[in-house]
């Protein structure tokens, strides 16, 4: 930390810093950029990382993960936001009559796969767990039952009453083939639209189009959650009307239909019969109204909350398990280590091989994307980026940093290489410091 202090380039290392602004993991960059006269072929400005301090350039590591770097993930969750909002209202290119386009918000849950404990309110009084008068006794001898009224950071939240009884085999293969059950769902919502209407799913595309925003969110029992927002369009998304039949009332009923239709098979494997899994019963469907109980605001908030999070609330690991790992080095609580085991298992097996479980084992099992977005949504995250570069590079013009050219008069030549990753401990000190944001645990370091 000293020496990085007392170093002639200690301004321009911490402006580097700031620009990364409080990026906790920043990736090394070495290389230049040159702009050519297209004409002339004159070299108009030269930028190399030959004069940076460490002869690298530090860029942010644009994470969405917030458990590997807060201020990253939280410019995604700004980004998401501001994308899920825009296909809410308009803007960003979306125009605003999309709010008289038929759109709701959907859950879906995952089954039960044994009884777990939970905080429950009524009436804004918490109520117990899992409270049975003569409650029996399960084959492990422990009671069902639990009377406890459980706190909100209660750690044994999500975690089943009996973990010799609960069926860990079922909640990995749901996580697992859940990206399957979504297709699925959203298949046969296209089917069950197309019947209302009266049209074949050939001739759907050219009156209506399905477009949606979905989040997972892992519960703490550890499946995942879809949250999704559907809207119907005309054929050509957001600034095509829908046809008039296709109503704000068509579709709950489709949604219904869809997702109690739908299910997805895993295989055979140890003698045990293949399984189909299916979604929970639970399905909640809600309007999205500007000044209702559910706004385009909270919905737009909660999907960018969640599409910066992952597994890791649950207890488990942030990162891939290698095969070298000991499982006990990493202080997991049973639950989270029993689910972990199972994919473990599960992903030895030939049979199951084709759901990858081992690679997968740190997401108990999931291995979708947090956060997708249909083609005709909204705007997408690498357009908002681009404005954000675009803004950028205006300042930098207008500051002097960069000659202003004519764009397609210059010619640009960049060579980058990656140069590594994150900070030493001093320079993470110093970045937490000059950034205002917190130190990481030991393994950013
Ligand atoms: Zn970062
Ligand atoms: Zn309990
Ligand atoms: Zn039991």
């Amino acid at each position: 930390m000293i020496k990085r202090l007392n170093r002639h380039d200690y301004d321009r290392w911490a402006s580097q810093i700031r620009h990364t602004g409080g990026c906790r993991q920043p990736i090394h960059l070495r290389g230049k950029v040159e702009h050519y006269d297209r004409a002339t072929g004159a070299l108009l400005h030269r930028y190399t990382t030959r004069h940076e301090p460490d002869g690298v350039l530090r860029v942010p590591c644009k994470t969405r993960r917030a458990s590997r770097c807060p201020a990253c993930a939280e410019t995604y969750r700004a980004d998401t936001y501001q994308l899920i909002r825009a296909g809410l209202i308009g803007g960003k290119g979306v125009p605003d009559t999309v709010t008289t386009h038929p759109t709701l918000f959907l859950t879906l849950t995952a089954p039960s796969f044994g009884t777990v404990h939970a905080r429950r309110e009524h009436g804004g009084k918490v109520q117990p767990c899992h409270a049975r008068r003569n409650a029996e006794t399960c084959p492990h001898g422990r009671v069902k039952s639990c009377t406890e009224r459980h706190s909100k950071d209660d750690p044994r939240l999500g975690e089943p009453l009996c973990p010799d009884c609960y069926d860990y085999t079922g909640s990995v293969l749901f996580n697992a083939l859940a990206p399957l059950l979504w297709k699925r769902f959203a298949d046969s919502l296209r089917r069950a639209l197309a019947k209302a209407g009266g049209l074949t799913l050939k001739d759907l595309p050219r009156h209506l189009r399905l477009s949606f925003a979905k989040v997972a969110e892992y519960q703490r029992r550890g499946v995942v959650h879809f949250h999704a927002v559907i809207r119907l369009d005309g054929p050509d998304g957001p600034t095509t009307p829908p046809p008039a039949w296709a109503t704000t009332d068509t579709l709950p009923a489709a949604i219904q239909h869809a997702a109690k239709a739908v299910s997805a098979t895993a295989p055979t494997h140890e003698g045990q019969p293949a399984r189909i899994l299916r979604w929970g019963t639970q399905l909640d469907i809600r309007p999205i109204t500007l000044n209702g109980d559910l706004t385009e605001q909270a919905v737009a908030g909660y999907i960018a909350k969640y599409a910066t999070k992952a597994a890791e609330c649950v207890g488990t690991l942030d990162r891939r398990i290698h095969s070298t790992d000991t499982l006990d080095a990493f202080n997991l609580r049973d639950h989270a280590r029993r689910l972990i085991t199972t994919c473990l298992r599960l992903g030895a097996l030939p049979e199951l091989a084709e759901l990858r479980l081992t690679d997968w084992a740190h997401m108990l099992g999931f291995r979708g994307h947090f956060s997708t977005r249909s083609r005709r949504y909204s705007t997408t995250l690498g357009e908002l980026r681009a404005a954000r570069e675009r803004f950028v590079h205006t300042e930098e013009v207008t500051h002097g940093r960069l000659p202003l050219f004519e764009e397609d008069t210059v010619l640009v030549i960049s060579e980058w290489e990656y140069a590594g990753k994150g900070h030493s401990l001093g320079d993470a000190l110093l970045a937490a410091a000059l950034t205002g944001t917190q130190l990481g645990g030991p393994h950013d370091l």
